[in-house]
Order: C-alpha cells, then structure tokens, then sequence
C-alpha cells in the first residue's frame, strides 16, 4: 500500500528520524493558517500525491511568508499534476503539505527496500540526491553504496557508517547520519515496510541531516498488523477499477492493452496475457476470477473489463478443474445476455464438461466464439479486434 509523504514522515518522526516541521491541509485557508501557526522563516507548500518528480512538474514551491504559503496552496489544490511518474494523465491534487523550509547544503539519496535476489533488506545511499535514482543506477552504479542486511543482527552501526563515509561525511554530521539510518531502519522492520526512500536527504547549512522528501511503502500482507495503517489509505490514489473489482474479490490490475482478458487462477492469467502479446496486442488487464468462477463472479469480471473504455474485445480463458465448463459458460451466457454485450468475446473452455460448455455457447443465439485451444483463443481475438 503506498501512503503519502506526510502520511510517511509522521511515521517516520515518531522513530526518531529527523523531518522537518509540518502540516497537511484540505484548503487554501487551512494551509495559510497551518503557515501561521508553524511561524518560521520560510515555507515549501508540497502537493501530496502518490507519486515522485512532483518537483519539476510544479508540485514544491518555497513561500516566504502565510499569505504566500495560502496563495500556493489555492494554484496547487484541485490543479492538474503531471510528473514522469504519473503518465500524461496526471493527478489532482486534493492535499498539499505545508513545510518549515531548509536551507540546504547537499542533497543526497538514502533507500531500503527488499532484494529478493539477495534475499536481503538493503539500505541504499548515493551523494546524487533529489534526481531520479533510477538514472543514476544505469548511467553510473559506482556512485551507489550498498549494504546488506542480516537479518538476525539487522543493520549494524558500522554498516551505517560505513555508509557514511562513502558518502563523504564527517564528524557531527556523520554521527547524525548514523543515528537517522539506524532509525530509519527501525522504522522500515517494525512498520513491515516494503520499501523507505528518503531522495533527497539534505545536510542542511548548519549542519542537520534530515529528509526532506519521504516515500514509504506499506507490506499488504503485513497489513494485519498494523489496523492503525489503514486509514492512511487515499481511495483517490487508486484506480478506481482496481478498487471495484476489490470489492468483488476479483484480483484485477488494469493495463494499457485492447483485450481484456477473464480468466481463472493467476498463473494461467499470466500466461494468457503472454500469449495475447504474442499474437500481436496487448492485455487491457489481469484477472484472476479465482478457482470457482460463479455466474456471479463471471458478471462482475465483465463488469469490470466493460468499465475500461480502452477494451475493443475479451478473452476468456477458464480451466475448468474445480468449476465444470458448461457451468462457467451458461454464467458468461447469463451475464452477456443481461448485459447486453456488444463487444467481441473469444472463449476457452478446458477441462470437466468441456463438450456440454461448447453446446451451450454455440447454441446460445450470442455471438461467441470458441477456440479450440489456447494459442487458437488468443490467434482468434486478435484478428478480430484488429
Ligand atoms: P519530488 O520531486 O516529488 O521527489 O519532491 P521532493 O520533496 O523530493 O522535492 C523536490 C526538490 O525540491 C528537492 O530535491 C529540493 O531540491 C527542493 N526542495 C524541497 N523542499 C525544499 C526546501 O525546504 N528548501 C529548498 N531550498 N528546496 C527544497
Ligand atoms: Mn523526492
């Protein structure tokens, strides 16, 4: 689960890392107001959404004074944001982040996120801080330390200051640094995080070490032990498709493709999708009806696929294992006919009344057409939408 970055420093703060000092606000006047109270020199008002380079794209702005901080903040919420991460669609911004403003000396990057590889937590740190990481790992890995992390002694100060002094730092602030990567590992294993990115972390003019941007991300399956987490959770942040089909219990990620695809157990999803591809299109999506596609889960699953308007035809693709195929297909039979469903739709049945499912689509006065196997299924739908 992703969160946003006050969601992110609040956590944080309470582990002992140092962020600086500041606010959420929903309005323009709350944010003057938050400015007010803060009293400090200067401000940074900061759009909150779940995504990064908000800097370049106009989502960080400095504010020397409340009336700034309020005018900031009436031009940031409600406008368009588009950032490298968020697409050419962008995010409205519905809260901004009011900050005490830094003065700031280096701008360095500090992450921990799990390496499977590895089977390892990983902290992270390189002196090209504030610019994509993502960047500076392909052009240049040298200017990237890493250390692993045992997790029976978790991170071990010397690992932290080893760190350190790759990083160039010395004396006070090096102990400062220690302290906030031991903190900040702290915070990453008891919150069950699965990733921390703190880009930049600044050394400040009088020498602090403090993040200045925070990114964490939350362990779905650890959820269960944080119930506190869950009300950090922004339904505007999702797509709105992902968080329908959740209600459903339908496990569905939306993609960018043209066909949409409804088919029983991941692995066989996975595969289908490959397999669009191959026949030359794209997936419009992932989804996993699960081992016991209903009448009911099969009308929900068009439902879903239906509501992405990018979709020109589907592909159903059920093993039937536990469901018996003439089963699922008088339930894609019911839910097209009560839909009336324009689009073109491709099944493939396999498994347990494969022969009594194939009657019944081809009899049921719908315009189905069954694949005879599963590169035929995917051969089939694409010539058609193409
Ligand atoms: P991101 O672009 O979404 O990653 O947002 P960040 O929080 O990382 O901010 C982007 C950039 O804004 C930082 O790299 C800094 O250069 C700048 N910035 C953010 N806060 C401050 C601040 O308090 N003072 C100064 N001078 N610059 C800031
Ligand atoms: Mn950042």
């Amino acid at each position: 689960m992703k969160i946003h970055e006050y969601q992110s420093k609040e956590i944080l703060k309470k582990f002992g890392v140092s962020v600086p000092d500041g606010r959420v606000a929903f309005t323009p006047e709350e944010a003057g107001k938050n400015a007010l109270e803060m009293d400090k020199k200067k401000y940074v008002v900061k759009a909150q959404i779940h995504a990064g380079g908000r800097g370049k794209g106009g989502g960080v702005k400095l504010a020397l004074d409340p009336a700034e901080v309020k005018n900031i903040a009436n031009q940031m919420l409600g406008m368009k944001l588009v950032t490298h991460q968020t697409g050419p669609e962008g995010k409205i911004v519905k809260r901004i982040l009011v900050e005490e403003g830094a003065d700031i000396e280096k701008e360095l990057y500090l992450g921990m996120v799990l390496d499977r590889s590895e089977s390892r937590f990983v902290l992270m740190a390189s002196s090209e801080g504030g610019v994509e990481i993502e960047k500076v790992a392909e052009e240049s890995p040298e200017k990237i330390f890493k250390e692993y992390i045992d997790p029976l002694t978790g991170l071990v100060p010397y690992q932290a200051r080893k760190i350190g002094f790759s990083l160039g730092l010395e004396g006070k602030v090096l102990q400062k640094s220690v302290k906030f990567m031991l903190a900040l590992y702290n915070a990453f294993i008891l919150c069950d995080c699965s990733l921390a990115e703190i880009n930049p972390l600044v050394i400040t003019t009088d020498g602090n070490v403090i993040a200045l941007d925070a990114k964490i991300n939350l362990d779905d399956n650890a959820l269960f032990r944080h119930p506190d987490f869950m009300e950090l959770r922004d339904l505007d942040e999702e797509e709105k498709l992902e968080v329908e089909a959740s209600k459903y219990d339908l496990s569905y990620i939306k993609l960018d493709g043209t066909v949409g695809c409804m088919v029983n157990g991941a692995g066989l999803a996975m595969a289908t999708m490959d397999l669009i591809k191959l026949a030359g299109a794209t997936p419009a999506n992932f989804l996993d009806v699960g081992g016991s596609a209903s009448v009911e889960t099969v009308r929900n699953g068009f439902k879903i696929i239906l509501s992405d308007k990018n979709v020109k035809g589907i592909l159903i693709n059920i093993f039937g294992g536990i469901v018996r195929c003439d089963r699922v297909a008088q339930g894609v039979i019911d839910a097209a006919s009560e839909m009336n469903l324009k689009l073109p739709v491709v099944v493939r049945l396999e498994g347990t009344n494969k022969e009594q499912a194939e009657e019944l689509l081809n009899n049921s006065g719908l315009s189905f057409k069954v694949a005879t196997s599963f590169q035929d299924a995917a051969k089939k739908i694409v010539e058609i939408i193409k």
